[in-house]
């Protein structure tokens, strides 16, 4: 029997167990493990500590919660059993829950159920379908084989949706957790239920605080209107200079490249799904492309948003030209680029002659968050390939991610010589962190046989042809 008819078998009884598959993603998510809200991390715990215990049940050597102080635990297990020429897997999800706003939701956010297709509940695709398919696929290959082809790890988080914040001191504490010759890291976005997302890009993100000042004291609009300078008309010119006629950024921007721009209009990504998944209002139009994709415009160029400002308020109106006005600018920061490049392209275009004059500061906000930009290429992805044309029939798509995700920038820089395949459940309409989150049950499927090929085909290769 040839190695790729065990694949098939193992595929085959991974699908005949589906519905109990569905069962274990369900019983999890019935526990509300919120990391961003103590009264939640008994719940965390809770979890994590069931999750371990099944872990150890399939099989797995060594499950066990990796504690650090004044952090949730990680669950960490492996298997490593398939021998020295074959390749350890390290398998990344995260088991915490974003929080829920109820008025939102159509059903319990934790009581999670199936509506045409696809299964509504908290944390459904975000992450818990995502690394459970994983689990899903192992259990198959045990059932079926008495073990795993390659040598597995599972390292499943319990604070990614809090950013991560100690997941580099899991690095350092314990390395051999981390272990391994090929990750695959699953807490990321398919373009569409029928074309599988390669993630392998991000944007950082780089604050910037910009305040204009003119006046000791407010001063009579009546008065002085048309002498003096009004530092709310000055923030705002200011933060024009930063944009195109579209609104768009334009400091910062960057070269593409021909051939990955061209192949960019391809990614399903229309002004239908825009305007579905950021809920835009009837009358209202996406940016004109201006011969870019928007799939360029979302993950690989600049972005800017005002995300606050203290320009007055409704309840402070009055006819005077106020001391002062400031603004938060939030920007994203094309893959490729440091956020300290922009930060200082963005500081000479602020701060060269002031707009009527007025007194201008811009400082740049503590914790940006660097982007991320990953060449996949090489005999692991061709692999992983060969797996999702078997299970989705079609190879993965590769796709950006246009916010900046803690835990994916951090195993890009701390792991970034290794394969790293960024994959995962979720699809346009998941609506991961908001009301409703849901994955859909075909993608879920796919994925669970994705899994079960993308060992065999690692197996296939070993250790050594990873690296040919
Ligand atoms: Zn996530």
């Amino acid at each position: 029997m040839t190695a790729e008819n065990t694949a098939e078998r193992v595929a085959k009884r991974a699908d005949q167990a589906f519905d109990e598959t569905l069962e274990q993603l369900c019983a999890y998510l019935r526990i509300p493990a919120i990391s961003c809200d103590e009264a939640y991390f008994g719940d965390v715990r809770k979890l994590a500590e069931r999750i371990r215990e099944d872990l150890e049940a399939l099989g797995l050597d060594n499950a066990r919660l990796l504690e650090l102080p004044e952090a949730l635990p990680c669950v960490a297990a492996e298997w490593l059993h398939a021998g020295p020429d074959a390749p350890t897997i390290l398998i990344y999800g995260h088991l915490d829950l974003q929080p829920v706003n109820l008025a939102n939701w159509r059903t319990d956010p934790h009581e999670p159920v199936v509506v045409d297709g696809r299964l509504y509940g908290r944390g459904a695709a975000d992450d818990m379908g995502g690394w459970i398919s994983h689990l899903a696929a192992l259990k198959a290959w045990k059932q079926e084989t008495g073990g795993f082809p390659c040598n597995v790890r599972l390292l499943i988080e319990g604070e990614e949706e809090i950013g991560s914040p100690n997941l580099e001191r899991f690095m350092d504490t314990f390395p051999q957790a981390f272990d391994s010759d090929v990750m695959v890291l699953t807490d990321c976005e398919n373009p569409s239920t029928s074309v599988p997302g390669l993630t392998v890009s991000l944007r950082g993100l780089l604050e910037v605080e910009l305040t204009c000042s003119s006046l000791q004291a407010d001063g009579h609009s009546g008065l002085w209107g048309g002498m003096v300078p009004d530092p709310a008309i000055a923030l705002i010119q200011l933060i024009g200079r930063l944009v195109d006629e579209d609104g768009r950024m334009k400091v910062g921007r960057v070269d593409v490249g021909q051939e990955w721009a061209k192949a960019s209009f391809d990614v399903p990504l229309n002004n239908e799904v825009i305007r579905k998944g950021s809920h835009m209002l009837e009358g209202v139009d996406p940016l004109p492309l201006r011969g870019r994709s928007a799939a360029e415009w979302m993950w690989r160029q600049p972005a800017l948003t005002v995300v606050a400002t203290t320009l007055p308020t409704p309840a402070e109106k009055k006819n005077a030209i106020r001391t002062h006005a400031s603004a938060t600018l939030s920007i994203r920061v094309a893959p490729g680029m440091s956020s300290e490049t922009l930060w200082e392209l963005v500081q000479a275009e602020l701060t060269r002659d002031a707009p009527q004059g007025v007194l201008v500061e811009a400082e740049q906000l503590p914790g940006p968050g660097e982007g991320w930009l990953y060449t996949p290429k090489g005999p692991a992805f061709e692999a992983a390939d060969r797996a999702y044309v078997k299970s989705w029939g079609a190879p993965l798509v590769q796709v950006g991610v246009g916010g900046s995700i803690p835990f994916v920038a951090l195993f890009g820089r701390r792991f970034g010589d290794l394969p790293l395949i960024l994959n995962g459940v979720m699809d346009p309409l998941t609506t991961a962190h908001g009301p409703n989150e849901s994955m859909d049950l075909g993608i879920f499927r796919k994925a669970i046989a994705a899994n079960v090929f993308l060992l065999d085909e690692l197996a296939a290769l070993g250790k050594a042809g990873l690296k040919a």
